[in-house]
């Protein structure tokens, strides 16, 4: 059981080198798909921010990364950008089921991602939906199949995961926990280490924290591969 070892991420091997891009201060300067590209731009966004500068290239390139920065710094975007990519990139679609998963620790929280990833991801084919709870587990369940990018709670994540015939994560590509330490703070950690057994290792995986604690770093060893650590906390 375990992590594979450190720089075994296969998903790394087929992305673009993360050296072209390195200083990258604009979305235009990133190799972005012209989908997000026209999105991120509908949307205002065209400077990055000191979070993005540092994990985007490297989150890009397929590498998993560690990266704390304190809230407001714009970490969502520092890993909802990659995982739209990774998703176009293999050209996922209604057929492929899920591709990937958000845990982040709130309702509130899973529901700003969600909103955040409609701006990112609206030209782009991809079916997302929440599961974090408040409505019926059955009415949650009836569409979880056919979803290809889940935002969930960890506690509501892993009863579907127990329950809902159907469930199936087995082609999952990329993994994000966001707020890691919140996470863990609220008594998930046991909850994490159930869902990430479940999961198949062949994967990307993103892990945003506001701080870097110990039980942060432990989670990194057991969820993440030869991980890219990054942190801005210096400026704003
Ligand atoms: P964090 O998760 O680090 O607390 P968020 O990702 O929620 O921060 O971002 C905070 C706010 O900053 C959001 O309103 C978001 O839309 C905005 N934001 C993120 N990245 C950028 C950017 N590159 N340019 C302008 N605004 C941004
Ligand atoms: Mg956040």
């Amino acid at each position: 059981a375990g992590a594979p070892p450190p720089g075994t991420n296969p998903l790394a091997l087929d992305a673009p080198a993360a050296g072209s891009y390195a200083g990258a201060h604009t979305f235009e300067e990133l190799p972005l798909s012209r989908a997000t590209r026209d999105a991120l731009k509908a949307a205002g966004f065209t400077q990055l921010t000191a979070i993005q500068r540092a994990a985007l290239p490297h989150a890009l390139a397929g590498r998993d990364v560690l990266g704390a920065a304190k809230t407001g710094s714009g970490k969502t975007l520092s890993f909802l950008i990659p995982l739209v990519e990774l998703l176009y990139r293999r050209s996922w679609g209604k057929l492929d089921g899920l591709g990937a998963l958000v845990l982040t620790p709130t309702r509130e929280l899973a529901v700003q991602i969600f909103d955040e990833l409609v701006k990112v991801g609206r030209r782009h084919e991809l079916s997302a939906g929440l599961l974090i709870g408040g409505k019926k587990v059955a009415e949650e369940a009836a569409r979880v199949a056919t979803l290809n990018v889940l935002i969930a709670t960890p506690g509501r994540l892993l009863q579907h995961m127990d329950e809902t015939p159907g469930f199936d994560a087995s082609g999952l590509q990329m993994l994000v926990l966001d707020e890691a330490d919140r996470i863990l703070d609220m008594g998930f950690a046991a909850t994490l280490d159930a869902i990430i057994a479940n999961l198949p290792r062949a994967r990307q995986t993103l892990l945003f924290s506001a701080t870097q604690t110990k039980s942060v770093r432990d989670l990194a060893r057991l969820s993440l591969a030869g991980p890219e650590f990054l942190s801005a906390h210096a400026e704003a």
